[in-house]
């Protein structure tokens, strides 16, 4: 993989692009290089590291994305983990009105999680409260969903520290 992660001036993840794209950036003066690879590009004039982070050394302004609130992206949003029971899947998955609608539960973000199949039949028209089911964490409106597209499981492991800021899986692009 030769994907490079790169990081705005304030060190918060921008996207992911290619190592040549990566390698202009850094040439011409608009990027640092944060962390390299084992790997050595070498041509006649120059002799670098492959990179692997780069940091932009201007601000990148970008307006703020509105995430939509659509079942698709409280998915995403719960890591397609129930939020009761944990169990991850990307299929069979549904979307649970942790109050129910037919209680008066609202559609929003504060009151949707993602839940599997079995947990969702067993809570069934109860609150959580009532089906002594608890939630693993409080739903909340994303602030906003990295237009990144990396794929699970192939990290690099340095990549992992500028990521953490997301509480949302970062395998799938957000259409806004
Ligand atoms: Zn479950």
């Amino acid at each position: 993989m030769s994907e490079v992660l790169v990081l705005n001036s304030t060190y918060e993840a921008l996207n992911v692009t290619t190592f040549q794209r990566a390698v202009k950036l850094l040439f011409s003066g608009k990027a640092e290089m944060l962390h390299g690879r084992e790997r050595m590009l070498a041509s006649p004039t120059f002799e670098i590291r492959m990179p692997s982070i780069i940091r932009m050394l201007y601000y990148i302004r970008r307006p703020m994305q509105k995430v939509a609130l659509t079942k698709k992206n409280v998915l995403i949003r719960d890591d397609h983990a129930c939020q009761y029971c944990g169990t991850r899947g990307e299929r069979m998955m549904t979307v649970d009105h942790v109050m129910p609608k037919s209680r008066g539960g609202e559609s929003t973000w504060e009151n949707l999680v993602c839940a599997c199949m079995r947990c969702n039949n067993r809570k069934n028209n109860r609150s959580p409260q009532e089906a002594n089911m608890t939630l693993l964490r409080k739903p909340r409106q994303p602030k906003y969903i990295p237009w990144i597209q990396i794929k699970r499981n192939t990290l690099p492991d340095e990549w992992g520290k500028f990521l953490f800021l997301y509480n949302v899986s970062i395998d799938e692009r957000v259409e806004a």
